[in-house]
């Protein structure tokens, strides 16, 4: 009998997951062939983006080179972007990969498969919002976040050299816009060091403007009015229950005709699934570019083909859809992953069931608030400080231990500490 293809597009916090674990599992004794197909080749945990974009973390040295760790977790990457499946002929299209130049290296391709896994992800959702397209950097991938990073380079040389005021305008202030404006402000306070003897953090004005009443709508009011003192402490002006109506070159507009003034703008309110769904034809696509799926994770009618973490609509028991985060990534990965095995085994899936563990958000070195939610309390628990802080950083190791294995990921750390502490701790070129 030959082995089954499991064809996994996606290599985020749930897809890389699934194919290490089915990798290491199935494919490195061949009973299984694994196949992770993604647009990038290097992984770097989204929850990080906003450390790439404001140099914090360096992707060449904390990023994640597909092609060697699949070689050495049981799997074969392809580099390519998925533009659409054939449910009947169980294969995916793959779009032509271009060189710099817009010079075709590889042509379109045809994957088969036996077993495929969509975990693509999402995008930023401007909402249609006059201008935001082409005015905003949208901080959801890599190669955003590098863009965020050169357009920040330029503006410290220029205001080294000028002495003018930098002015950042970040619309949505849920989890990413509140960890930027508190990442941002952090490096201006450090980049002297580096040589940038003309700046200070008093040449920083951060906006952050968000349409709910509070900011990190999606958590506890406690956790909101604490951040919220953090980020007031440091001095970023909030603009909350203010709706973007449009953006202009020269900065945000409100509902009230007022113009926000700000030079680089960031557009992180709300997230769909990726525009490429939306030609799926033969798939269950939402109105928000999400596949939708059945409790086992299953695309409705599709019996070979799954869906994971933002880019599939899970609804619960309770009626609510599964929230796009990489907890409920990972948590379906970890699902899948038995799923998978037991219908190879001939045995029955089991259905998702999201386990909400809470939400911490981390303000730089300032601090990290949070809410934790318990096994047996249905309260949340308010967190804060050090504590926090900690706890954060453990999301990331939790997220390192399910693609090396625990062992690996503990010595990959202590690596990366003893590399922060040789190197600059900004990444300024
Ligand atoms: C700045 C920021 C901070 C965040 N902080 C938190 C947090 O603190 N806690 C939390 O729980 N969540 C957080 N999130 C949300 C979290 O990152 C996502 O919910 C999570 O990464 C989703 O995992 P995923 O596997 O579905 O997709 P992703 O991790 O986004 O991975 C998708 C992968 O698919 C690839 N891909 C996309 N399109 C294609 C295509 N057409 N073909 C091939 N490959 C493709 C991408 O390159 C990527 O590797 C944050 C998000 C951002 C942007």
């Amino acid at each position: 009998m030959t082995a089954k293809r499991i064809v996994i597009v996606g290599g985020g916090a749930g897809g890389l997951a699934l194919a290490s674990k089915l990798g290491r599992k199935l494919g490195l004794s061949g009973e299984a062939e694994i196949c992770l197909i993604d647009k990038s080749p290097v992984h770097i945990w989204k929850p990080k983006l906003h450390e790439v974009a404001v140099g914090v973390i360096d992707q060449s040295v904390e990023g994640l080179l597909y092609r060697d760790h699949g070689l050495k977790n049981g799997y074969r990457f392809l580099r390519g972007e998925i533009n659409d499946c054939n449910p009947q002929k169980k294969c995916v299209y793959l779009s032509r990969v271009l060189n710099d130049e817009g010079e075709e290296l590889l042509g379109e391709r045809e994957v088969s498969y036996d077993y495929l896994v969509l975990a693509i992800g999402s995008v930023s959702n401007s909402f249609n919002t006059p201008g935001a397209e082409q005015h905003c950097i949208f901080l959801d991938s890599l190669e955003s976040a590098n863009l965020f990073h050169k357009k920040l380079l330029d503006e410290l040389l220029l205001l080294d050299e000028t002495n003018e005021k930098l002015s950042i305008g970040i619309v949505g202030a849920g989890a990413t816009g509140v960890e930027l404006a508190a990442e941002l402000h952090h490096v201006l306070e450090s980049v002297k060091e580096y040589g940038y003897l003309n700046i200070d953090k008093s040449h920083l004005e951060i906006h952050l403007v968000e349409a709910a009443q509070k900011i990190l709508p999606a958590l506890p009011d406690k956790v909101s009015a604490r951040a919220q003192t953090v980020l007031d402490h440091i001095g970023v002006r909030l603009h909350i229950g203010v709706q973007v109506k449009e953006v202009v070159k020269e900065g945000f507009i409100t509902p009230d005709n007022v113009l926000i003034n700000c030079g680089l703008k960031v557009w992180a309110a709300g997230v769909k699934g990726p525009d490429a769904l939306q030609r799926f034809t033969a798939l269950p696509i939402n109105k928000r570019n999400q596949v939708e799926v059945d409790a086992c994770m299953r695309v409705k009618g599709h019996e070979c083909i799954y869906a994971i973490g933002d880019c599939a609509m899970l609804i619960q028991e309770s009626g609510k859809p599964v929230p796009p985060r990489a907890q409920a990534a990972s948590q379906m990965a970890e699902c899948l992953f038995q799923n998978l095995l037991n219908r190879m085994k001939g045995k029955a899936e089991n259905p998702f069931e999201y386990r909400d563990y809470g939400s911490l958000v981390s303000l730089s070195r300032f601090s990290a608030v949070g809410n934790l939610m318990g096994n047996l309390r249905s309260r949340s628990l308010f967190i804060e400080g050090y504590v926090a802080r900690m706890m954060y950083l453990s999301l990331y190791q939790r997220h390192l231990g399910s693609l090396y294995g625990w062992f690996s990921a503990a010595v990959f750390s202590l690596a990366q500490r003893l590399l922060k502490w040789q190197r600059p701790k900004l990444k300024l070129h």
